[in-house]
């Protein structure tokens, strides 16, 4: 294309931006949105170390823990779903939401630990019962 011709489809093309909150279509390439559940997390917080955007938060507490996400610094990369051996997240394919001010679209969840039931050791086999011993004649004792 020559400089006339991009000069005057810029000229006459009208607009290229659009006014907020008007915006693209995502790409196809798009993965979504990260949705959790916590009936399946086993609060490892592996999603949180993978995920070098931050927007993963873990706290964890003395008897439950606390998954936090904030869509508004997520890429979408999908990092933290490939960490995760639970399947407690996975991305779905919603359009990113608008938000005006940063952490106001965070999720937080608070999930309880789960106690972890140990098995029980096994018992020893009980010892045979000892009968009472026959005195020894030749010692007049028992033997
Ligand atoms: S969502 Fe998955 S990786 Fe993240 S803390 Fe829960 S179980 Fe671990
Ligand atoms: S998709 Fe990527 S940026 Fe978004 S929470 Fe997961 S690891 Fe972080």
């Amino acid at each position: 294309m020559n400089i006339l011709s991009m000069l005057w489809k810029n000229l006459w093309g009208g607009n290229r931006t659009m006014l907020f909150p008007a915006r693209p279509k995502v790409s196809q390439g798009y993965r979504g949105l990260v949705k959790f559940d916590p009936a399946l997390c086993t609060g490892c917080a592996i999603c949180k170390f993978r995920c070098t955007a931050r927007a993963i938060e873990f706290k964890a507490a003395k008897g439950e823990f606390t998954w936090s996400y904030d869509p508004g610094q997520c890429t979408f990369c999908g990092r933290c779903i490939e960490g995760c051996k639970s399947h407690a997240i996975h991305q779905e394919d919603a359009t990113p939401p608008i938000y005006l001010q940063i952490g106001e679209l965070k999720n937080s969840y608070t999930v309880a630990r789960k106690t972890t039931v140990k098995a029980a050791a096994p018992q020893p086999a009980a010892a045979p019962p000892v009968s009472p011993q026959s005195p020894n004649p030749a010692t007049g004792g028992t033997q």
